[in-house]
């Protein structure tokens, strides 16, 4: 027996439609590329979004077409992702920090048809587009006026092109499966791999989003993702902060600590969200002119690991709450928030910073286990180390256009992470499976003892590889980076870190460097830093 209650197929133009309607006023706020602060609202924006649908549909775009955005937060970018998806299109968030190379393999794996692009990205997609071949035209996300000379084909401002159509369209109507976005993964090896979201998966996935145990987003909040679209589908602000009717705030081009400090104060943002890096900039600058942050009650702090400094500073120093959070790109990408249940409500100081380390628990939608490399299920006892897999509507199946088998047996994607939980559904990531230090057979973890070194006054950031041993298999090298006018020494670190961590965890030998690489996605990229010391040789060895 069929259940007797409406057909409504989730598709993400309803999101809009909501915002329209019941928070048609609230302020949408942007950075823009040209440089002013442009403020616009739902109620201008859902109109707006149909005419981007309509003129994408006069320029031949079809339902499943791919359209590219190399683009940043803008109210512009906005408009374009829900007038694409709006036709059934499929938005194609390019990540600009990718080489060249990454570049192109994409657009041509994607075959984006058009591609939407910041004033700031013209030198690079003229350099590109001769390589290019299924891209038939160029948008640029300005007006006429800052509009500059170029030789991208068929380029066109976007405020021109789109006062060519108006909004007299409607929004059309398809399974609720077809697909809605892609993004790819940045591939420390090997090529980007294409993660096709869903309209279906990226509805349900903000549902569970705003939940109050996950960003806990409603009306009141005014909402920052400094977050890139481009990154990780933009952990759903895109579609979570309409759905709850929260005010948006986009930076634009400017993700400095000092461009983000204004607008967190000028704007009176309540909760915000960035990977670490952006924190570390916005701590050091806040600290520097003695800033203060009034009305942000909580960050999101995801991407990489928080470290307990960084948990530790917001909450002493700023009154703001960090809310710790794990996903991937293969999972829409939240997989967990470190907010607190009732057993965990009660404590306070270092109590309560030991749980803020984890990354919390899964929403309804996220089904969790951690597994050994024989596939067998591991207790959740808080110690013992396992694969991380998942399963859920909005975690990915397959790869676009890869017939590789991604799933095991009862559905489950491995995360290629490695973590505990505890009883009480609590996940602690011990580190990625092809980062963590094999010593004598045991293992070391090597983000605990990046986060502890980070939490030294003189050290900016740290990054931990493991280095060949010939009794030990390998060892840790402790590679940092010094904060500005600092120098810290090799004893004065390990000193700061002995007693906090299992004494054959201490790393074997300190090095100073002036800067860590990173990947695309702001994370340290330790397959360089493991190239960059591939002749090193550790103390003794
Ligand atoms: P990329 O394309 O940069 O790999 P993803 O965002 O998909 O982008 O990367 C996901 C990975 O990032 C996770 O599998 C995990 O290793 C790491 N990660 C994400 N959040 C955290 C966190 N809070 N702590 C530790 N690692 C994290």
């Amino acid at each position: 027996m069929q259940g007797l209650m409406q057909d409504w197929s989730l598709l993400i133009h309803r999101v809009i439609d909501h915002a329209a309607t019941q928070h048609a006023t609230r302020p949408v706020v942007s950075r823009s590329v040209e440089g002013p602060i442009h403020r616009t609202s739902y109620g201008e924006i859902r109109p707006r979004a149909l005419k981007v649908a309509k003129r994408l549909t006069r320029d031949g775009l079809r339902f499943g077409d791919r359209v590219a955005t190399l683009a940043w937060n803008t109210w512009r970018h906005l408009e374009a992702w829900y007038g694409i998806t709006g036709i059934g299109a499929v938005y194609h968030t390019v990540n600009p920090r990718l080489f060249d190379e990454q570049i192109v393999y994409i657009v041509n794996h994607a075959e984006d048809r058009l591609l939407f692009l910041d004033l700031t990205f013209v030198p690079l997609m003229e350099r590109l587009q001769e390589r290019l071949p299924t891209v038939e035209r160029y948008i640029v996300l300005t007006d006429a006026a800052h509009m500059p000379q170029t030789s991208l084909r068929n380029a066109a401002p976007y405020e021109e092109w789109l006062a060519e159509a108006d909004e007299d369209f409607r929004w059309a109507d398809f399974d609720e499966n077809a697909a809605a976005g892609m993004c790819y993964t940045s591939g420390t090896t090997g090529n980007p791999k294409g993660v096709l979201y869903s309209h279906r998966s990226n509805v349900l996935h903000s549902l569970a989003a705003v939940s109050p145990d996950m960003l806990g987003l409603a009306s009141r909040d005014i909402a920052m993702p400094v977050v890139p679209l481009f990154h990780a589908n933009g952990w759903s602000f895109a579609f979570s902060a309409p759905m709850a009717g929260c005010s948006l705030i986009f930076p634009g081009a400017k993700l400095d600590g000092p461009s983000v400090y204004e607008l967190l104060t000028s704007e009176r943002v309540t909760i915000s969200a960035a990977v670490p890096t952006i924190w570390f900039a916005l701590l050091q600058h806040m600290e520097k002119i003695g800033g203060e942050l009034p009305d942000l009650s909580r960050v999101v702090i995801g991407g990489s690991a928080c470290p307990r400094a960084v948990t530790e500073t917001f909450r002493d120093r700023y009154g703001v709450e960090v809310m710790h959070a794990w996903g991937m790109t293969e999972m829409s990408p939240l997989g967990s928030v470190c907010s607190m249940k009732p057993e965990y409500r009660h404590l306070a100081g270092d109590a309560w910073l030991d749980v803020k380390q984890k990354v919390g628990h899964a929403p309804f939608l996220v089904e969790m286990k951690i597994a050994d490399d024989e596939g067998k299920e591991l207790p959740w006892d808080g110690m013992t180390f396992g694969r991380l897999k998942v399963r859920g509507p909005a975690v990915a199946k397959r790869y676009f256009r890869l017939d590789e088998e991604i799933l095991d047996e009862n559905g489950f994607f491995d995360t290629g992470d490695v973590a505990t939980i505890d009883p009480s559904g609590y996940v602690q990531i011990v580190d990625r499976n092809k980062d963590v230090i094999k010593s004598g057979g045991e293992w070391i973890s090597s983000i605990e003892l990046e986060n502890l070194a980070v939490g030294h006054p003189d050290v900016a950031e740290a990054a931990v590889i493991g280095i060949q041993h010939p009794k030990w298999d390998e060892r840790p090298l402790l590679v940092v980076v010094a904060k500005e006018g600092k120098q810290p020494t090799k004893d004065g670190v390990l000193g700061f870190m002995e007693g906090r961590i299992a004494k054959w965890w201490m790393p074997d030998d300190v090095v100073v460097i002036n800067e860590i690489p990173h990947t695309a996605t702001g994370k340290i990229q330790k397959t360089a830093l493991r190239d960059m010391f591939r002749d090193y040789r550790l103390p003794g060895t």
